[in-house]
């Protein structure tokens, strides 16, 4: 089952004309958490990231595939926490290898939507995350002591990535700061959109919806993702794919 793969390859497309800066997860390198968060007050922030009127996107993608994501690592396209001046775009693309894709059976989708959580339960200090998830944006704002104390995405995907291998499930983490302008942040925010869709769907299809393709709202994400009426199909629905 590899309902995100076609958008991995799309965010793949979206990075190929940048060079990232590239690290292997170490978690002697997470930035120190505080359990709950913080505020950031304005007059103690050194900017924002993805702030209103610049590019965000936040998603994470799963797959079974090792060619896509093979190891823990953290990738950074554009300028370090250290380097940048003012408000900039800001991406946070997390891709997992998940180890239990291939159970067939509705466990797995119960565990995706408790891995998206992870993202709620990381706190660096001086890291103060906003998430939209209405609008797939993401907003940080960075205090000046952290920039003090030479805080780096290094330590940040390092501190999700610590959090993301909490569950069993996940086998590998990649986590991709992008902060480089002119990258296609419509793009990744329309890419984002459509794998909220898919995981929605999938846990829709789990809630027992009808099983008639004509007549059902979700018809134009499942004509659009390959394997979405395969895997409604064959999670013990009774139902049948007329409409197709
Ligand atoms: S497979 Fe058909 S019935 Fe099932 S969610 Fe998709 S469109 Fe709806």
């Amino acid at each position: 089952m590899e309902l995100y793969n076609s958008l991995i390859k799309d965010t793949q497309g979206f990075l190929e004309k940048g060079i990232p800066t590239v690290w292997d997860y170490s978690e002697h390198d997470c930035w120190k958490d505080l359990g709950s968060s913080e505020l950031v007050m304005q007059r103690d922030a050194a900017y924002e990231l993805g702030a209103s009127g610049k590019g965000s996107a936040n998603y994470v993608l799963f797959t079974s595939g090792a060619e896509f994501v093979d190891r823990d690592q953290i990738l950074l396209y554009g300028s370090d926490l250290k380097e940048i001046r003012g408000d900039t775009d800001f991406a946070r693309i997390v891709l997992l290898r998940v180890g239990i894709l291939d159970d067939d059976n509705e466990r797995v989708y119960r565990i995706l939507k408790d891995i998206e959580f992870a993202k709620y339960h990381v706190y660096p200090e001086g890291y103060m995350v906003r998430i939209s998830p209405e609008n797939y944006r993401e907003q940080v704002r960075v205090s000046k002591q952290a920039i003090h104390h030479g805080i780096s995405f290094r330590n940040i995907g390092a501190s999700y990535i610590k959090e993301y291998k909490k569950n069993v499930n996940v086998l590998n983490a990649k986590v991709i700061f992008v902060t480089a302008s002119g990258m296609d942040y419509t793009g990744m925010k329309d890419t984002a959109k459509k794998a909220g869709n898919i995981t929605n769907t999938l846990t829709t299809i789990l809630e027992g919806i009808p099983t008639d393709c004509s007549i059902c709202s979700l018809k134009g994400i499942c004509d659009e993702v390959e394997g979405m009426k395969e895997l409604h199909f064959g999670v013990g629905s009774k139902g049948t794919e007329k409409g197709h």
